[in-house]
């Protein structure tokens, strides 16, 4: 039973001397830190065995940096057991849910003090035009609010793995929809969408048909139409491609916007991560929609991807898994017929 637990577990006789080690432990041993976990586990063995148990929770610097919990107890025959454990993962992961509800809470704070704030400045207030124009700042910072919500919920409930309606949908069709839900914002900005439609793969594909919620691919594209809009000077002209290669479906948006610094790529998909927080909130922005597409994307079996030289411009690739003729007559006679064609 000790050769097959995950935590590793090392046993002293009464004279402090080492009996055995199951492979959970000599793994710990063979780590980068194992000199230090080992003289953690013979320190807390000799507490054990005069008597009673000892432990401590441990942070080893690396790189890369581990957590290791060491606990050691008497045993009946006057030896002692230690259990080590890496608890390096489940320290990330609360610590990433600390971040988060200090990051949901802060920015909540801020259309929330910004509404207390207006509504203070009524008070008492006769004049009309006054009224008029804090009542629309208010209606500005409710939306924020309202919009961070929103997509709190959707992260999350993607997150859970909630599906909703899973069905064989047609790429350009889900492009065509999210463009049409940031038309608007485009006219506004002064900003062109050039979008050809569905172009031939080099593998000679154009069924471009994945197996999704439509939906959330609907939203997953809109969020990085939207960006690239957003993060354009007006005039701007914003590419969108659908092509199949090699199985795949790519949408492909080009901007030739502000561009994002190289050191901030990898970090564009952290929730509430904004390279200029400015403009993102100037813009209406929550900081999450580029989660929300990572997250879509992983939900599809798919990936997100950028490129972006500042000052130039960015390009996103969202690549999804292209639905076989096989998969696709398998998924219609399993009772998820194919969208009705004029859904556009
Ligand atoms: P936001 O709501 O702030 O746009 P996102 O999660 O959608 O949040 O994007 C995160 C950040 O990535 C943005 O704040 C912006 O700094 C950067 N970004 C996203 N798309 C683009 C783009 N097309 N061009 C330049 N910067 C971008």
């Amino acid at each position: 039973v000790l050769d097959r637990l995950p935590v590793g577990a090392v046993i002293a006789a009464g004279d402090g001397s080492i009996e055995y080690r199951n492979p959970s432990a000599s793994a710990l041993s063979g780590t980068h830190v194992g000199v230090l976990i080992d003289e953690l586990v013979t320190k807390h063995l000799a507490e054990a065995v005069s008597g009673g148990h000892s432990g401590e929770t441990i942070d080893l610097f690396g790189p890369p940096q581990r957590v290791v919990v060491v606990h050691a107890e008497s045993l009946p025959n006057g030896g002692a057991v230690a259990f080590v454990e890496d608890i390096t993962d489940q320290r990330r992961a609360d610590q990433a849910r600390t971040d988060f509800v200090a990051n949901v809470s802060h920015e909540l704070r801020t259309p929330i003090g910004a509404l207390i704030a207006l509504a203070d400045s009524l008070v008492g207030t006769e004049e009309v035009e006054v009224t008029e124009r804090v009542v629309g700042r208010m209606q500005l910072e409710a939306d924020r609010a309202s919009r961070i919500v929103e997509d709190l919920l959707e992260l999350s409930e993607i997150e859970a793995g909630v599906e909703r309606d899973r069905r064989v949908v047609s790429l350009p069709d889900v492009v065509h929809d999210a463009i049409g839900r940031v038309a608007e914002l485009a006219g506004r900005a002064g900003i062109e969408i050039v979008y050809p439609g569905a172009c031939r793969g080099e593998d000679g594909a154009v069924e471009l048909a994945v197996n999704g919620d439509r939906s959330r691919l609907v939203s997953a594209v809109g969020n990085v139409v939207e960006n690239a809009v957003k993060y354009s000077e007006p005039g701007g002209v914003v590419h969108v491609g659908v092509r199949a290669a090699d199985g795949w479906g790519e949408v492909v948006v080009s901007d030739e916007g502000v561009g994002i610094p190289r050191r901030d790529l990898d970090r564009v998909f952290e929730r509430f991560y904004r390279v200029d927080r400015a403009r993102s909130r100037s813009t209406g922005g929550t900081g999450l929609g580029l989660s929300i597409v990572r997250h879509i994307a992983h939900a599809h079996d798919g990936s997100v991807a950028v490129e972006s030289i500042e000052g130039q411009g960015t390009t996103f690739v969202l690549r999804l898994p292209l639905q076989t003729e096989v998969e696709m007559a398998r998924a219609e006679s399993a009772g998820s017929p194919p969208e009705p064609e004029g859904t556009v």
